[in-house]
């Protein structure tokens, strides 16, 4: 089974690599089918196949020789990683099927918002409308908490973006919604955190290191995904430990 999920997760990563490339673009997902970006050879079932494709080539196009980026492999595993590791993690559950869904969009926002400095309202406004949604249909989380989570973070992200101006913007505000409406709000205030701790150390260190200037602008949206991902996994170890600080 454990095998399953994960080359389920590689094909499903090898969707979100099209998202990831076309959607900023505003070009459809659908049509034309997935060709070379360079010489425009439409590509074959041989071509399709995650990350084995890309090593049987040496990460080079089969007709034209153009070097295609090491970011496509790299996202159908971390999804066929994160694919797995959920499935570890909720088993067959209704949980399970929801956060598999949360994490393809936060892969996806993850990388278009670190590539294009946007995170798309194309994926933020369905991931609300899906959360609020789900928090009818299934009961793993109850409608007044999916509202309070969508409204809670995001306001706050968004007083955050209008005293400090320029570091946020109105796209990681509708994200803190999304992962809100799924996980609530005090998971996701807690996510917001941690990822915010891990952007200032990797700012800072690559501030130090002189790789990146004091002005160089850092998009917030990836390490809001990375603070969300490790509460999915982490949330009620955490909370746990937390409150066992003050009993
Ligand atoms: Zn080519």
């Amino acid at each position: 089974m454990n095998i399953y999920l994960f080359i389920i997760g590689l094909i499903i990563g090898s969707f979100l690599n099209v998202i990831i490339y076309r959607l900023p673009e505003g070009s459809s997902i659908i049509t034309p089918p997935s060709h070379c970006p360079k010489c425009g050879t439409r590509l074959k079932v041989i071509d399709l196949i995650p990350v084995l494709s890309f090593l049987s080539t040496g990460g080079k196009c089969r007709y034209c020789n153009t070097k295609i980026s090491i970011q496509y492999p790299i996202v159908e595993l971390l999804t066929g990683f994160f694919f797995l590791a959920a499935y570890l993690k909720f088993g067959f559950t209704v949980q399970l099927f929801i956060y598999l869904l949360l994490i393809s969009a936060l892969i996806s926002v993850t990388f278009i918002d670190y590539q294009y400095m946007i995170i798309p309202n194309k994926i933020t406004y369905p991931l609300i409308v899906i959360s609020l949604l789900s928090a009818i249909i299934f009961d793993y989380i109850t409608i007044f908490q999916s509202l309070l989570g969508i409204v809670i973070p995001s306001l706050l992200l968004l007083i955050v973006a209008f005293i400090f101006k320029g570091g946020m913007g109105m796209g990681d505000v509708k994200l803190a919604a999304a992962i809100g409406g799924f996980m609530g709000w005090s998971y996701t205030l807690a996510g917001i955190f941690i990822g915010s701790l891990f952007g200032s150390i990797i700012g800072l260190s690559l501030m130090g290191l002189g790789i990146i200037g004091r002005k160089t602008r850092i998009p917030f949206g990836p390490f809001i995904c990375i603070g969300a991902v490790i509460m999915i996994f982490f949330g009620d170890i955490l909370f746990n430990w937390y409150l066992n600080l003050f009993i």
